[in-house]
């Protein structure tokens, strides 16, 4: 792609995956507008690089449209841990389909590409493992997940048809459980939960029987797999997995943690939440095909390198529930 100094759009860029991002296309020459409103991610994400001079950061919230001069969009912006997606469900969903429509129209305005953070959430409790992009999946319309998974999927289907009807360059990826730096303590997610509790030495905490599985990817391997999804003049075309298959149950997951922190933590069980999937691992084959992308980082020095980041962050101040 070639560059110029029309930025870049990331909305969710002050986020987890999102701040990742940013850093990575400032740190090959882009000029990048970050845009947020800040509901679960911080300017904390970006104090490396917030006084750069190819950085500009604007708090918005994308259910407003937005008219701007960019070069490309990733949008990204959407709360992702199930506490953070379920405490206002109907923003949620509105943050899916009308932020994807701004940003959609956005792109077309611009005539540029645009990138949708899409999940593996779409094929909700799924049927078949591994999930392979052509699966339709089993989603529940009208549970306390049906907020994120079908707006997620109504997404998707704005995007295939700003395609059809208009031309615009759309990308689609589906992102599988992704962990790292700049999680935030109290996101409720499991990597996060179970790293925060074994360094306080405090219980894990297992929802259901922990049987359950996830497939987890390191946020550097993630953000490769986006940008080369960008930078690929072949695309638009079908959505594509983006996930480690490193599959894990939460008990496996849990013996891991306590392995790499030490420590005496003990497991405690808790009630499964409301249509929980029962597994999950990504067929990433598309990726390896089109992207010729291939997670680095192992599950184990990924783990690691997140206990390394939390407990930097739980030495510098006390964690929410603490303060
Ligand atoms: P995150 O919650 O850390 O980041 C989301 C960012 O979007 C936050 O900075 C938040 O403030 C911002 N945001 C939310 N609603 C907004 C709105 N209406 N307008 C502007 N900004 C808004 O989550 P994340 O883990 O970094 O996820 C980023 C994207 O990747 C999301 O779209 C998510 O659905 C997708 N994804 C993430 C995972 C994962 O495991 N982390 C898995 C699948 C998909
Ligand atoms: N989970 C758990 N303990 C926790 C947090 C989550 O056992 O403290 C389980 C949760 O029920 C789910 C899995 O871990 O089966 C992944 O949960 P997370 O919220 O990280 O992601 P998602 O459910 O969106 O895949």
């Amino acid at each position: 792609m070639t560059r110029t100094t029309t930025p870049v759009l990331v909305t969710g860029g002050a986020g987890f995956i999102g701040s990742h991002l940013c850093e990575a296309l400032i740190a090959r020459g882009e000029y990048v507008l970050c845009v947020d409103n800040l509901m679960t991610g911080s300017l904390d994400n970006l104090v490396d690089f917030m006084r750069h001079p190819r950085f500009e950061f604007r708090r918005h919230d994308i259910t407003e449209p937005l008219a701007l001069e960019v070069s490309a969009i990733y949008n990204l912006a959407c709360p992702a841990s199930p506490v953070d997606y379920q405490r206002d469900p109907v923003h949620t969903l509105k943050t899916c389909v009308q932020g994807a429509l701004n940003m959609l129209e956005l792109a077309r305005n611009c005539n540029v590409p645009i990138l949708q953070a899409s999940t593996s959430e779409v094929y909700g409790d799924p049927l078949q493992h591994p999930q392979v992009e052509s699966y339709w999946g089993n989603v529940n319309p009208i549970g306390p997940r049906s907020c994120y998974d079908e707006g997620k999927r109504c997404a998707e289907t704005l995007f295939y048809d700003y395609h059809r009807m208009y031309g615009v360059d759309t990308r689609v990826i589906r992102i599988f459980n992704t962990y790292g730096p700049r999680m935030q303590v109290g996101d409720g997610r499991v990597v996060s939960n179970f790293i925060v509790s074994a360094l306080k030495d405090m219980p894990l905490t297992i929802y259901g029987d922990g049987q359950q599985t996830r497939s987890f990817c390191y946020v550097d391997d993630l953000v490769r797999l986006i940008i080369a999804c960008m930078d690929n003049e072949n695309r638009h075309g079908a959505p594509i997995n983006a996930g480690n298959p490193e599959e894990y149950t939460m008990l496996e997951l849990a013996d891991l943690v306590r392995e790499l922190v030490g420590g005496n933590s003990s497991l405690t069980h808790l009630a499964l939440p409301e249509d929980d999937p029962k597994k999950r691992k990504p067929d990433i084959e598309q990726a390896r095909v089109v992207l010729d992308w291939e997670p680095e980082v192992s599950v184990r020095d990924g783990l690691a390198r997140t206990r390394d980041y939390f407990r930097t962050v739980l030495a510098r101040k006390p964690s929410k529930e603490e303060s």
